[in-house]
């Protein structure tokens, strides 16, 4: 007998489901990604003990057809790119067709969906990457997923896991990133049957802002708003005279991709050092629109890395209408030349 094997495609699914789904918020953010690029004007996101029991992400999207579910689950099946090169111009959030393999590879999934044209929704469970049952029900046009008892069948994944309320936080954070990123769409989180946040989707940043963070946040920054050839810069800092004790209010979107940039990062709290005092932090949110051919998206398996092709000229930019915006809008704090 062979000593080398080629996995079974189960195996396949719960190995990759490591690099896609670290945790409850993992599985939030890839099926809500999912929900925006279905074209959703309204998502809800349900859970409850901190998500490893229960996550339910509801949408209005356009659907899956019914022929079209069995396919959803296996691994590398997207509707959104077709060949490498569309990955130079990728305008979708997913595109790497992981997901729904990888979650349904480790937890108990429920799939309840339904297109315009079609009379009937169908409802699918996954237990494990396996299709158990497949029914036609009645239901309302998009996607309701639910996902139960993430990490059943890996218990060295489920031990790894903190408490219900550090789960839950890291699904409200990963909420309002999404919200943030999309002021078009009405968000509702509910935790433990209580609706904690809502956003009133009117495709407007400030009031989206305020109904996440409150009035005194929305209030205390300032807006950038730069429109250039081929860049777009649009969003908010916080004033000089408004610092965070932490990093936590720092959010980027590159094309509505959320990603971390300790670069961009980095660019602006240079521009603040002088101003602020030592171990406070500007909060950020920043709408960076740029050519898809300038980035690269598909560093990382969870896209949140993103590489920028001229990192020199977006630092310039942005340096300089930030800069500008301090100065011209008179935001340098007074200094006691006595001391
Ligand atoms: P990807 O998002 O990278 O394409 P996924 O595994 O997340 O891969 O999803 C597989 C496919 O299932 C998607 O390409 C899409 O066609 C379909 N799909 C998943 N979620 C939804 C949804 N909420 N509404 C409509 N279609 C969906
Ligand atoms: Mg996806």
């Amino acid at each position: 007998m062979n000593k080398i094997k080629l996995l079974d495609e189960e195996t396949i699914n719960k190995i990759s489901a490591g690099e896609v789904v670290e945790r409850p918020a993992s599985v939030v953010k890839e099926l809500v990604e999912n929900s925006i690029d279905a074209g959703s004007t309204s998502i809800t996101v349900e859970i409850k003990k901190g998500g490893k029991k229960y996550i339910r992400v509801t949408d209005n999207g356009i659907g899956i057809e019914k022929n079209d579910i069995n396919i959803a689950f296996l691994r590398h099946s997207t509707s959104k790119i077709n060949k490498a090169e569309d990955l130079d111009n990728i305008t979708s959030l997913g595109f790497r067709g992981e997901a729904l393999s990888s979650i349904s590879a480790v937890s108990q999934l429920q799939l309840i969906t339904k297109t315009t044209n079609s009379v009937v929704g169908n409802q699918v469970m996954v237990m494990g990457g396996k299709i158990v049952e497949n029914k036609e029900v009645g239901c309302p046009q998009g996607t309701t997923i639910i996902v139960k008892n993430l990490f059943y069948n890996t218990p060295a994944r489920k031990k790894f896991l903190k408490s219900d309320s550090v789960e839950s936080s890291y699904i409200s954070d990963i909420v309002n990133k999404l919200a943030l990123g999309n002021p078009n769409i009405s968000f509702k989180f509910i935790k433990n049957n209580k609706l904690i946040m809502k956003t009133p989707g009117n495709n407007n940043r400030i009031s989206t802002i305020y109904s996440i963070f409150g009035k005194e946040f929305a209030n205390s920054l300032f807006k950038l708003d730069y429109i250039g050839e081929n860049l777009k810069i649009q969003g908010f800092i916080s004033k000089p005279s408004y610092t965070r004790g932490n990093r936590n209010h720092q959010y980027f979107y590159i094309n509505g991709r959320i990603v971390k940039s300790d670069f961009l990062t980095k660019t602006i709290e240079k521009i603040y050092k002088p101003l602020i005092p030592n171990n406070r932090f500007p909060a950020i949110i920043l709408y960076i629109d740029i050519p898809p051919r300038e980035i690269d998206v598909n560093v990382h398996p969870t896209k949140i890395e993103i590489r920028f092709k001229n990192k020199k000229t977006l630092d310039n930019v942005l340096t300089s209408i930030v800069e500008e915006l301090i100065n011209k809008e008179n935001l340098i704090p007074e200094v006691d030349i006595d001391n």
